[in-house]
């Protein structure tokens, strides 16, 4: 028996979840019609409106941002989510073999300068791009 671990390193900024959601008021129902604003659907008897969490980026609800930029979350049920490039580890770390791991595709200096503006560019329009939270993050998983 061992245990294989996996290692994906993002490149990219932390956020939190509260800051990448919003809390709106959608259509409880899925009817076709009824009066907007009236306070029940007049065909199902459901409340019209309920206030859902919704993500502030469209592009949030898949991982995949614009280019190469994707969203993370380390694991299901995390607050922190990562936006930025993925690098995952080629080789699996084994504690019955003690590999290591190698990211055999290290970004260029010019790469990471150029995601960083990217992710600027991003993340400006939504009050969410910080430099002090521009890095490398690394996950670690098992199985
Ligand atoms: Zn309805």
């Amino acid at each position: 028996m061992s245990t294989t671990y996996t290692a994906h390193t993002v490149i990219g900024v932390k956020l939190k979840k509260q800051q990448l959601t919003a809390n709106a008021m959608m259509r409880s129902c899925e009817c076709v019609s009824g009066d907007p604003a009236a306070k029940y659907c007049s065909y199902c008897g459901k409340p019209m409106y309920t206030s859902k969490e919704v993500w502030r980026l469209k592009a949030m609800e898949d991982d995949q941002l614009t280019g190469n930029i994707r969203l993370v979350q380390p694991y299901h049920g995390c607050d922190d989510y990562f936006a930025g490039m993925v690098l995952s580890c080629d080789a699996r770390w084994s504690s019955a073999h003690n590999e290591g791991w190698n990211f055999e595709h290290w970004p260029s200096d010019k790469v990471i300068q150029d995601l960083k503006v990217a992710l600027c560019d991003l993340l400006t329009p939504f009050g969410l791009w910080d430099k002090r939270e521009f890095g490398i993050y690394t996950f670690v998983g098992t199985s």
